[in-house]
């Protein structure tokens, strides 16, 4: 595509690697994509660790000025207080997290986060400078009911609704069917639903911010199927699970030719 838009490649680990295998990981991704001269420019790289690794690797990628990104999984809505178990954007932005990735469909599903819990939690991320990356999808029950952009459309209109004037956001396509299936979407449907998302981030935050927002699709890429989503227009990176876990995989797929 013709756009400016950086692509983003992004790594969920989920509860995956603890500190010191987070720590093994980051160092040997950072050599592996250095000694295959990856232009760092073509491609943004991100990780998405437990809480637990979020100290140790930012120690690393500081001390070493690694060009690697990293970020939580979730965060709390709330900045402090009595929320027992809870991470704020406070002591995330303390860690030097660029993003946090909002509303996965995992927390969703497991943790019956709404729409509303969600835009919250945008908001949140905004207070504390973070960048969110707002996770929508639709199920395969959805899918058949409201066809492939309606559910994803509506989640996103809720998100944005948390959203600060001026601040930057990311948009993360998963159809939840996708998720850890090996069955990911085509090239096509990817790019019908994120062009979707983009045309509701134009209405939400106006047409500037839409041609600048990365939207990513997620949902079983791998090496082998990157290349076909980063051609299509609306297509603007990646939010990789199972495959962020394996090195090789997850650096081929930065590295993707289009
Ligand atoms: P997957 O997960 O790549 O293992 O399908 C993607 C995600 O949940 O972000």
């Amino acid at each position: 595509s013709q756009n400016q838009r950086v692509p983003l490649i992004a790594g969920n680990w989920k509860m995956n690697l603890d500190h010191l295998q987070s720590i093994a990981f980051v160092q040997k991704l950072a050599w592996t994509l250095k000694d295959a001269r990856h232009d760092f420019a073509t491609a943004e790289v991100a990780v998405f660790p437990p809480f637990t690794d979020l100290r140790s690797v930012q120690t690393l990628v500081n001390a070493d000025d690694l060009p690697i990104a990293f970020g939580g999984q979730d965060l709390s809505a709330h900045d402090s207080g009595a929320y027992t178990g809870e991470i704020s954007g406070a002591f995330l932005k303390a860690l030097d997290t660029k993003y946090v990735i909002v509303g996965h469909s995992e927390r969703r599903q497991y943790h019956g986060e709404t729409d509303a819990d969600i835009a919250a939690k945008v908001a949140a991320a905004h207070r504390h400078g973070i960048v969110p990356i707002i996770c929508v999808g639709e199920t395969a029950e959805d899918l058949e009911q409201h066809g492939p952009s309606a559910v994803p459309v509506a989640q996103l209109r809720v998100a944005l609704e948390g959203a600060a004037t001026g601040s930057d956001i990311v948009v993360a396509y998963e159809p939840v069917w996708a998720i850890g299936s090996g069955l990911a979407a085509t090239s096509e449907q990817a790019q019908q639903v994120c062009a979707a998302l983009r045309g509701v981030v134009a209405e939400v935050l106006g047409d500037d911010v839409a041609e600048a927002t990365r939207i990513l699709y997620g949902g079983s890429v791998k090496a082998s199927n990157i290349a076909g989503f980063m051609r299509e227009a609306d297509v603007d990176g990646a939010l990789v699970g199972g495959a962020s876990l394996l090195l090789e995989e997850f650096a081929s797929i930065v590295r993707f030719q289009k």
